[in-house]
């Protein structure tokens, strides 16, 4: 319990910035790279197609996963398994163009309206969860993400039609919004609770308890302020949904940006003014949840909540092999009541069974344990390679049933 605290007490998890600068549109994107795993590509669309903003792409054939659109004027240089590739190109000469279509005043709801909002590019398996009582997840996710509040606060306009859109779509009888202790903010038929901003409460099962007072309370779910924030970009522009809110920031700058789906990351540190030097390490997501990436050509996706730069020298890295010493830092620390040291190992090994029995498939991915890992063990990084493992082998045992 004393690790516990003295990580709450710690300024560095506090999840308010009283950020109050607008967002910035990105850059025009140079090339883009899509993923397009497990989608199915649409007829006639290969390598050297012409593409023009909000075409689509590509369909997932889930109902609850958005389908995929360009995102800029371009010319498609190559197509593999999981991406397709995009240059920027004039954009004379191409033909074609999306109609803006009014989804708020068409009134759709339910099914219709999910159905509609995937072919519009929204992911809709958080916001259409079947519970009595939703809550807003209105917490920034990580400490060093910081667009919650102005998404609250200065971005009425889309914030509102993504809670009309959300109402019209979900079916929860009660939806409230959690935002930080001190901010005051009200919207129509909504309750508004707030809470103590220090992470890891702004973890959606964390943030569950919070609210409620209890663990796992049957009928509750959880939905992220930055899905919203997505519905509703759709119902103001009525284009398909084409970007992303993210944070780019490193210890001395910082600010939150829209921009294009599939953008490199070169491109928008690049454009956010923060140089690499050698040892720095670039993570996708927030700085605890996040993923490190290795090169610059790699893309930020829909969903992607932030971009940081660790400057070298100011967080000790990550040692892949170093052996864990059992201090027990990390149980101590597990909000989800866990054995991080025994999972990590066992996916070391990759005794992938032995986590399912472990619950590793419980963990709620807020990379507390690798934080305080005195080994500097990637902890919750073999969590999510166990995790994916374990998907891969139900799946599997799934498809051989059929
Ligand atoms: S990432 Fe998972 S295992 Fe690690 S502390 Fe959080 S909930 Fe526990
Ligand atoms: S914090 Fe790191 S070294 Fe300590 S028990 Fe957990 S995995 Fe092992």
């Amino acid at each position: 319990m004393r690790q516990r605290f003295q990580i709450l007490s710690d300024p560095r998890f506090r999840l308010v910035y009283n950020e109050t600068r607008s967002f910035i549109d990105g850059p025009a994107p140079k090339k883009v790279r899509l993923n397009r795993e497990n989608f199915n590509l649409v007829d006639g669309v290969k390598k050297k197609t012409k593409v023009y903003p909000g075409m689509l792409l590509a369909t997932h054939p889930s109902i609850d996963k958005g389908d995929l659109h360009s995102p800029m004027y371009g010319e498609i240089t190559e197509i593999n398994h999981r991406s397709i590739f995009i240059d920027a190109v004039d954009q004379e000469g191409i033909e074609g163009q999306v109609e803006p279509i009014d989804v708020l005043a068409e009134g759709k709801e339910g099914e219709e309206l999910i159905l509609q909002m995937k072919q519009m590019g929204v992911n809709t398996k958080s916001l259409g969860q079947e519970v009595d009582t939703l809550i807003i997840n209105g917490l920034n996710p990580d400490p060093g993400v910081t667009w919650a509040e102005p998404m609250l606060t200065q971005n009425g306009h889309n914030l509102h039609a993504g809670i009309e859109l959300h109402k019209r779509l979900a079916r929860a009888k009660h939806i409230v919004l959690a935002v930080p202790k001190g901010m005051h903010v009200s919207y129509d038929n909504i309750d508004v609770v707030c809470v103590e901003p220090e992470y890891p409460k702004s973890v959606n099962a964390l943030l569950v308890k919070e609210v409620t007072g209890k663990e796992n309370p049957e009928g509750v779910g959880a939905v992220g302020l930055h899905n919203i924030w997505s519905l509703g970009r759709v119902g103001v522009t009525g284009l398909p949904l084409m970007e992303t809110v993210i944070t780019i920031g490193s210890q001395t700058k910082w600010a939150n940006y829209i921009v294009k789906n599939g953008m490199w990351i070169g491109q928008l540190l690049e454009y956010a003014g923060i140089e690499l030097r050698d040892g720095d390490i670039i993570s996708r997501g927030g700085p605890l949840r996040g993923e490190c990436l290795d090169r610059l050509d790699r893309s930020i996706t829909k969903g992607t909540t932030g971009l940081f730069v660790v400057e070298s020298g100011t967080v000790p890295p990550m040692e892949g092999h170093s052996p864990c010493i059992n201090c027990g830092a990390c149980v101590q620390v597990c909000p989800a009541h866990l054995n991080p040291s025994t999972l990590s190992r066992y996916a070391e090994f990759a005794n992938y069974n032995a986590c399912l029995a472990e619950h590793s498939t419980h963990c709620l991915e807020c990379g507390l344990c690798g934080y305080v890992c005195i080994a500097r063990r990637p902890v919750l990084q073999y969590i999510r390679l166990a995790n994916a493992k374990i998907k891969e082998m139900q799946e599997f045992v799934w498809e051989e049933n059929k």
